[in-house]
């Protein structure tokens, strides 16, 4: 199956893991009852796997993915990022996830990692990771590319982000996976610009749930730059549980009480997210389920998109 023919006929659901580190985290994740046969469950069109958070932790990411492909529950989607690859290396793996039977590839640039200033490999952007795909192994790979509502962090102008995401499109990506973004508004003028600059590629938008204070700011703010939209600022105020200059240090039961508050009341943000995704012009809704199961059940059943798969 390719997601490709998916998209073009109905809206797409689906999750996004990581490798985990240890052997326990990974043991949590693939046995039976883990976390994958619970998300499996909730009928995902795929599930795509990371591909290390600096490129250069790259981990179990094949078992993972093998792991799905072998359990024939869903689709299994791996990322694969430019950093520290050669064209070899890049060959040399796609050639594996294959003869594993993983066709689907996110083609990324990677995150730097700290102190870097480039990738220190053969590839610099992903349109070239795009463009090789395409020329060692023609259509065998569907593509998908990232896409930044806010506009890359590092990029010129949201313009100039915008036609890099047109030459993917040209160099042969298939669909497009958003980075995070919580500013509807801007998303909605994204959207409108893409369009306008003639990507026709079907968005599935990246939704992180906000279930956790300190990982809502990390996520937000530690790479990406993202805007804290106001209803979701107002959360983080309310239920504010790291040292505070202007309050005396709380007791850790008031802290265990505000950190479930916040996990409600960012469920609740997190399904009136995805409500308002619905009603645009989209093609999928992609949760990254940061390894937790039971919280981001709790959302597609609430939200009403479990099961959408056929
Ligand atoms: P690019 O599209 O290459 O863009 C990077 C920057 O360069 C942008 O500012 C862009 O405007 C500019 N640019 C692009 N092309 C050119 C060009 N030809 N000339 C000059 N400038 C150019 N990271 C990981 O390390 N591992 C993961 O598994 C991972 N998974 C992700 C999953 C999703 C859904 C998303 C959205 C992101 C993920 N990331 C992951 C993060 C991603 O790698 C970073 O956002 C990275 O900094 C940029 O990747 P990109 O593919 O968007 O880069």
């Amino acid at each position: 199956m390719k997601l490709t023919d998916l998209f073009a006929r109905r809206m797409v659901f689906s999750f996004e893991v990581f490798p985990p580190k240890t052997d326990r985290g990974m043991e949590r994740l693939v046995r039976e009852g883990g976390v994958l046969d619970r998300l499996y469950q909730l009928r995902p069109d795929y599930i795509s796997c990371t591909y290390g958070s600096s490129g250069t932790r790259v981990g179990k990411n094949l078992e993972v993915v093998s792991k799905i492909r072998k359990d024939c529950r869903t689709l299994p989607v791996t990322h694969l990022t430019c950093i520290g690859n050669t064209k070899e290396s890049v060959e040399r793996q796609l050639q594996t996830y294959l003869d594993h039977g993983v066709d689907h590839v996110l083609a990324l640039r990677g995150d730097l990692p700290a102190g870097w200033d480039g990738t220190r490999g053969d590839f610099h952007y992903a349109t070239e990771l795009v463009r090789f795909i395409r020329e060692r192994f023609g259509d065998r790979f569907t593509i998908a590319v990232a896409g930044s509502p806010e506009g890359h962090i590092e990029c010129r102008s949201l313009e100039t982000d915008i036609a890099f995401l047109r030459q993917k499109q040209d160099l042969g990506a298939d669909y497009i996976m958003t980075q995070l973004c919580w500013d509807m508004e801007q998303f909605r003028r994204w959207l409108d610009a893409i369009r306008e600059a003639g990507v026709t590629m079907p968005v599935d938008v990246g939704i992180m749930p906000v279930l956790d204070e300190a990982a809502t700011i990390n996520m937000a703010l530690s790479r990406n730059g993202c805007v804290m939209e106001r209803k979701l600022s107002s959360i983080i105020s309310r239920h504010w549980i790291f040292p505070n200059p202007f309050a005396p240090t709380e007791p850790e039961e008031t802290v265990a009480a505000k950190k479930a508050a916040f996990r409600e009341e960012g469920m609740a943000y997190t399904i009136e997210q995805i409500d308002a995704c619905r009603s645009l012009d989209i093609s999928g809704i992609h949760l990254y389920t940061l390894n937790k199961a039971d919280a981001v059940a709790e959302i597609v059943h609430e939200a009403g998109i479990a099961g959408s798969a056929s």
